[in-house]
C-alpha cells in the first residue's frame, strides 16, 4: 500500500484545487518560507484522522479552511483526498478487495467533519484504524514535523516507546485495548451501581 496523491482543496492556503502525485522513490517540496510545505504535510495528517487542532496550528478545527485573503473571499469548507494504491494488496483486512482506494475528509463550517473511503460515508475511527492497522496514520513517527527531533530527544521513555510500538506494527491493537478498558471501567460502574440498588433493596 503506498501513497499515490494528495488533492487539496480549500485547505488553509490551497484554495483552488491541488494535486501532489507522489512517485516512487523520493519526493521533495522546495519552495520559498511560507509557500505551504508544511500545509502539504498537515493535510496528509488531517485526512488520516488528526483530531487535534494545535498539531495543524490552529486553535479550532475550522482553522484549516482557506480563511480568504485581501483578493479572494474565504471559502466555506475544506476537503483533502488521498489516493492510496493497494495492487500490492497489504491494505488491512476488510479493504483489501480494492487496487486503489479514495479517502476523502471534508470540513464545513459549524458542522464539523465528515469521511468517505471510495465513496461510502464513514466514520474518522474507521479512518484512522485503517492506518493504525497499516502501521501509519495521524501520529505515525514516519511525518516528522520541525522541532520534532529535539522533543523527540527529551521525551519520556513511555512516550519513546509509542514509536517502537508503531513500527512492530501494533497501534492498531494498543487503540483497540484503550477502548476495551474504557468500556470495561463503564462496566465495572455500572456493576457498583447495581449493587447500591441491591444493597437498598434488601
Ligand atoms: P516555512 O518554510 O517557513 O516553514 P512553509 O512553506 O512550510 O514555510 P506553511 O507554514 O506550510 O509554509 O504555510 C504558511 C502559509 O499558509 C502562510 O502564508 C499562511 O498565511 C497560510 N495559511 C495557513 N492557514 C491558512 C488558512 N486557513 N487560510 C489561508 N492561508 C492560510
Amino acid at each position: 500500500m503506498r501513497f499515490d496523491k494528495l488533492r487539496l482543496n480549500g485547505f488553509k492556503s490551497f484554495v483552488d484545487p491541488t494535486d501532489l502525485v507522489i512517485r516512487e522513490g523520493l519526493t521533495g517540496v522546495v519552495g520559498p518560507n511560507g509557500c505551504g510545505k508544511s500545509n502539504l504535510l498537515e493535510a496528509l495528517r488531517w485526512v488520516m484522522g488528526e483530531n487535534r487542532p494545535t498539531a495543524m496550528r490552529g486553535e479550532g478545527m475550522e482553522d484549516v479552511i482557506f480563511a480568504g485573503t485581501s483578493r479572494r473571499s474565504a471559502r466555506a469548507h475544506a476537503e483533502v483526498t488521498l489516493t492510496l494504491d493497494n495492487r500490492d494488496r497489504l491494505a488491512p483486512a476488510g479493504f483489501n478487495e480494492h487496487d486503489h482506494f479514495d479517502i476523502v475528509r471534508r470540513i464545513t463550517r459549524d458542522a464539523g467533519s465528515a469521511y468517505k473511503i471510495n465513496g461510502n460515508d464513514v466514520r474518522a475511527r474507521d479512518v484512522q484504524m485503517l492506518f493504525a492497522d497499516a502501521s501509519t496514520g495521524a501520529h505515525s513517527p514516519a511525518l516528522v514535523r520541525q522541532g520534532q527531533i529535539s522533543e523527540l530527544i527529551n521525551a519520556k521513555p513511555k512516550n519513546r516507546r509509542r514509536i517502537l510500538e508503531e513500527a512492530a506494527g501494533i497501534s492498531g491493537l494498543y487503540q483497540r485495548r484503550h477502548e476495551a478498558e474504557l468500556k470495561l471501567n463503564g462496566a465495572e460502574g455500572n456493576l457498583t451501581r447495581v449493587d447500591d440498588t441491591l444493597d437498598q433493596l434488601s
